[in-house]
Parts: structure tokens; sequence; C-alpha cells
């Protein structure tokens, strides 16, 4: 039995497992993959403070070297359920049969961006291709950008990437869906175009190189055209990687887990922190502050159900 099972150890979760073992909690750190989460797949990061400019692997080492200088244990499994009845949580995983028991569990399984799925995309993602303007727009400046998608992500990022770069192209398969006031704000940029109503048929490569995006009209399929390009952003929705929680009481429509400011969800023993929580701003920083304050409220709830024993 555990005093505390974190599923997810990208930064939320390697936070979360760094200040639970410093609270003195026995603690086991889950993850379907290598640890590091989105961070691993992140070129550079530039705005996590105290590091400067530092490659996103290298940024995920750092982070996991601490956790494993504190003698935190790691196991590679992929969550698939939780029980809660009672105090005792019950963790299973598609590995096998175990099943891991704990007081406290602190979920923290990220998002994962919604894909197109067409040629060229797993070639450039990760490098031209990115779902991150605040992450990597400042190395568009003064280059060519197309955005995919025409909701508020895609309207504020796009808005964001238009002050930086050269020129800003939106490929949108409705029209722009954000709210007014901001949607015609970016489409009056000098340096803005707006495709509405098409299909994103390609990512064009040139010598190894993103060259440019190529879709067609949404409904007929006519009207190819290629729109050259530096540099991709797509905006068509994030998943969070909490299906494995549906059914709970304590996630919302679109799969977001709720939780109150001390990251606590519906059920007493249960914390949410990081991409997977519903929230305004999903970055490293805000990730690692989910993490730590889950962590101390597992520990404050532990310390009470030990008070109540005695
Ligand atoms: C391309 C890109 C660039 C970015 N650049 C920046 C940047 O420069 N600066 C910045 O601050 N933010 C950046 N971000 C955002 C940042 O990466 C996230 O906010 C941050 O990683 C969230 O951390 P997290 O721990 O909540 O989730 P994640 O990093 O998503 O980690 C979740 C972990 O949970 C694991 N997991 C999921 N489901 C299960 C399961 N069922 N069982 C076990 N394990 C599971 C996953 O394998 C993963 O390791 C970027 C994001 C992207 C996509």
């Amino acid at each position: 039995m555990y005093d505390l099972v974190i599923v997810g150890a990208g930064p939320a979760g390697m936070t979360a497992a760094i200040y639970g073992v410093r609270a003195n909690l026995s603690v086991l750190l889950l993850d379907r993959l290598a640890p590091g989460g989105q961070v691993i797949n992140t070129k550079e990061v530039e705005n996590y403070p105290g590091v400067g400019k530092i490659e996103g692997a290298e940024l995920a080492m750092q982070m996991f070297a601490h956790t494993q200088e504190l003698g935190v244990e790691l196991d590679y499994r992929t969550v698939t359920k939780i029980e809660y009845d009672g105090k005792v949580k019950r963790i299973y995983s598609e590995e096998d049969d175990t099943v891991i028991e704990a007081l406290t569990v602190i979920i923290a399984t990220g998002t994962r961006p919604r894909t197109l799925n067409i040629p060229g995309e797993d070639e450039f993602k990760g490098a031209s291709i990115s779902w991150c303007a605040i992450c990597d727009g400042a190395k568009y400046r003064g280059r060519d950008v197309v955005v995919i998608g025409g909701g508020n992500s895609a309207v504020d990022e796009g808005t964001y990437l238009a002050s930086i770069a050269n020129s800003l192209t939106i490929v949108t398969d409705f029209d722009l869906t954000a709210d007014p006031v901001s949607s015609e704000y970016l489409r009056s940029l000098d340096n803005v175009t707006v495709y509405p109503y098409k299909r994103v048929l390609e990512f064009v490569s040139a010598e190894g190189r993103l060259a440019g995006v190529r879709f067609c009209d949404k409904d007929t399929g006519e009207n190819e055209m290629v729109v050259n390009c530096d540099g991709v952003f797509e905006y068509i929705g994030a998943i969070p990687s909490t299906e494995f929680l549906q059914g709970t009481d304590f996630i919302e429509s679109h799969g977001y887990i709720e939780t109150d400011s001390h990251m606590r969800t519906a059920q007493k023993g249960i914390f949410g922190a990081g991409d997977c929580v519903s929230k305004h701003l999903r970055q490293i920083v805000t990730a690692t502050s989910d993490g730590a304050i889950a962590a101390q409220e597992a520990a404050a709830y532990i310390k009470a159900l030990r008070r109540e024993k005695h």
C-alpha cells in the first residue's frame, strides 16, 4: 500500500513526486512511456524560469534525475481504471493483473493534441509543425506561418503569431468561430489571410523541409491550392488523456478533470494536476505548480487520516 500513487510522469507528475517524497510519503510514479510527458517532444523550451533556453528532452531528463536523486520509484504502466469506493484506491493497468493500492492518487496524465493524420504530419511534427505558439512562435519572426483551425485557440494564438510573423494564413474547416471581436481583429490585420471552409490535404515537403500546406474546398474537394510557409500551428483541439476515468463524477463533458484550487476532485484522496485538469493556461510552469499543490494536499489528507485512527 502506497501513500501516494501518481499517474503520469510529465512535469506535473514528476513535481508531485518530488513534493510527495519530501513530505515523507511513500510514492509510486507511473507512466506508460518514458518520463517527461509532452516536454520530451518539445524542441526548445525558453519560458521555464531558471533554465534559459533548453531542449525539451534535456529539461525532462533534469526533472526525472531530480526525482531519482530523491529515490522516487517509477514503474511503466498504462493505467486503465481507478477504483475508489473507500479510503483505499485501487489502480489497474494494461500490463498485467497487478492491483496497486494507495491512500491517495494524483492524476497527471496530460493531454494529447488532436491531429489531422495527413501526409507530412509525422515527418514535421515537433519541428516545423507545432501545437504551441507561446513555445515555438518566436522562431518564426519575419517568416511565413500557417495556422490550422478557427476556434478560440487558433484565433488567440494566431493573433500572437501575426505580431511576429511576416505572414499568417489561417486554414479552417468552418469560419473563425472564436468570439466576434477577436476574430474580426485578426481578420483585419494586413498580414493575415483566412481561408474558411477548407480541408487540409497534405504538408508539402521540399528537400526534407516543410514547404507549404495543400488544401481544397471542404465540401466539393475542388480549388486545390498550396500556401507556402516555414511553420504550421495546428489548433484543432486537444484530447485529455482521461479515458480511463470515464463514468467518474469528477470529469467534465470534454474529459478534463474538475478540481478546486487545492487540486482536490470530488472524491476524497483523488487529485488532478497539470494539463488534464480544467484550467486556462496549459504550460510546464502551471503543471509543476499543480503537481506541488496536489502533493501537499495529498500529504495533508493522509495526515488527517492518521489523526482519525489515533
Ligand atoms: C509541441 C509542444 C510544445 C510545447 N512547448 C512548451 C514550452 O515551450 N513551454 C511550456 O511551458 N509549455 C510547453 N508546452 C506545454 C507543456 O508541454 C505542457 O503544459 C506540459 O507538458 C503539461 O505537463 P503534464 O505533466 O500535465 O502533462 P504531460 O506532459 O502531457 O504528461 C502526461 C504524462 O502522462 C502519461 N500518461 C497519459 N495517460 C496515461 C495512462 N493512462 N497511464 C499512465 N501514464 C499516462 C503520458 O505518457 C505523459 O508522460 C508545449 C506543448 C507542446 C505539445
